[in-house]
């Protein structure tokens, strides 16, 4: 299901100078949102099929070179609508291939996204809120507070801005994002209406054309979110697990208080058996703390939770930055912890570290972020976007 038509007014517009409405961003509209657009317009809904081309796969955003669709049509359309991408600050380059963009976003918070290019695929790390509110103990980007949602716009613009990035709008240039996880800054799930329409985009073939599976949302644990998403997307899902019981779970990550372990995996179950691929298997993120859950016994008291949970687990060591109070776990302690889970013959990876000289590896800091909360002067100096690499 494409969400209600009603989210375009969310989208922010640019202020017109003479005090007009704000125009569309047509950048963040599903097919079905657009169509609906047009019909609105008074004009025939195949036209939304032409604008998502231009858009998305040649790269287009001066409604002029549409040349498809008119010329009345693209003045009326240039009256009422625009196709703004976000405004990239800076661009960072790793020496392994990892490319960062500092991305500007209205009111001027300031988000990242990453791809990291592998063998064969090149996954870009998207961000769906400034900031979060659900302040899990191990998070930089939980330490700014929450600042706002993105727009869809604002969320498919880094898709783009990526693509545009490396001039892979250009016909013959080939696909340089081949795979998506929302595991930037924010929970994507309690954004979930622009983060619904921005995934629309991701897997809708007028626009990027992903595979459901190839496109990854990773949430802490929003329930009755998780329910609703099952309904509407067939994207992959990673859930933030962290600790293998209640008690340490809530330490590290406050919602287990109000949506406890065994809920959680339920919902994520339901989600799995919702999907018409009945192969899917739900990604277990567990982030390795130096003796806080690192320990034999968590690993053991893990195997034994996710017992019958369809589901292969993702270890990511801890990436420090200024006042976490935490540590990353040695190598060994790393080690010893994924021997036990694939002796209880589980599929574990460890995800690495990948884009260290910019500073784009998981959890590491970077630039500055305005910072609006009180509770998080305290940690101003840490207070910056954290990103994720996948295996
Ligand atoms: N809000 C969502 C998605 C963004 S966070 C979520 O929590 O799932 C993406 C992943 O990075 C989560 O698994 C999160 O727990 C993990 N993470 C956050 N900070 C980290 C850090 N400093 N070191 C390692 N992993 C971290
Ligand atoms: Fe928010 Fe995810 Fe960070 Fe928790 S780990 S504070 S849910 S971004």
């Amino acid at each position: 299901m494409t969400p209600a038509i009603t989210s375009i007014a969310q989208q922010p517009g640019r202020p017109s100078p003479g005090q007009e409405p704000p125009r569309v961003n047509l950048l963040g509209l599903s097919l079905r949102q657009m169509e609906q657009f047009f019909l609105d317009m008074g004009e025939k809904k195949f036209r939304a099929q032409q604008v998502l081309k231009w858009i998305h796969h040649a790269g287009v955003t001066d409604i002029e070179q549409m040349t498809n669709l008119g010329k009345v049509l693209r003045e009326k359309l240039g009256d009422i609508a625009e196709v703004r991408p976000p405004e990239i600050v800076s661009e960072h380059d790793s020496s392994d291939g990892t490319r960062k963009w500092v991305i500007r976003v209205d009111g001027g918070g300031l988000i990242e996204s990453v791809l990291i290019p592998e063998a064969g695929r090149a996954t870009l790390c998207v961000s769906s809120q400034v900031g979060c509110s659900l302040d899990c103990s191990f998070c930089s980007t939980g330490k700014q507070g929450f600042q706002r949602d993105l727009s869809a716009a604002e969320i498919i613009g880094q898709v783009w801005l990526a693509i545009k990035s490396y001039d892979a709008f250009q016909p013959g240039n080939g696909r340089i994002v081949t795979n998506v996880v929302m595991m930037g800054m924010g929970e994507p799930l309690l954004n979930f209406d622009n983060v619904v329409a921005a995934m629309d985009l991701m897997l809708e073939d007028l626009a990027y054309g992903l595979s459901k599976r190839k496109v990854t949302l990773s949430t802490s644990g929003v329930v009755p979110a998780l329910d609703r998403l099952a309904k509407v997307s067939e994207v992959s899902l990673a859930v933030s697990l962290h600790a293998p019981n209640d008690e340490l779970r809530s330490q590290l990550v406050p919602i287990n208080r109000k949506y406890p372990i065994a809920v959680l995996l339920e919902s994520c179950r339901n989600y799995i058996d919702a999907q018409s691929d009945k192969k899917r298997v739900v990604t277990v993120e567990y982030t390795l703390i130096a003796g806080i859950n690192d320990q034999r016994e968590h690993a053991r008291e893990l195997a034994v939770l996710l017992r019958d949970f369809p589901c292969k687990i993702n270890l990511i060591p801890f990436n420090t930055f200024d006042q976490s109070g935490y540590q990353r776990p040695s190598g060994n302690a790393v080690s010893r912890f994924w021997q036990i889970l694939v002796d209880a013959g589980y599929i574990v990876t460890v995800r690495t570290t990948r884009g260290d000289d910019i500073n784009a590896a998981c959890g590491q800091l970077v630039g500055q972020v305005v910072d609006r909360t009180r509770r998080s002067e305290r940690y101003r100096a840490a207070a910056e976007t954290q990103v994720i690499e996948v295996r």
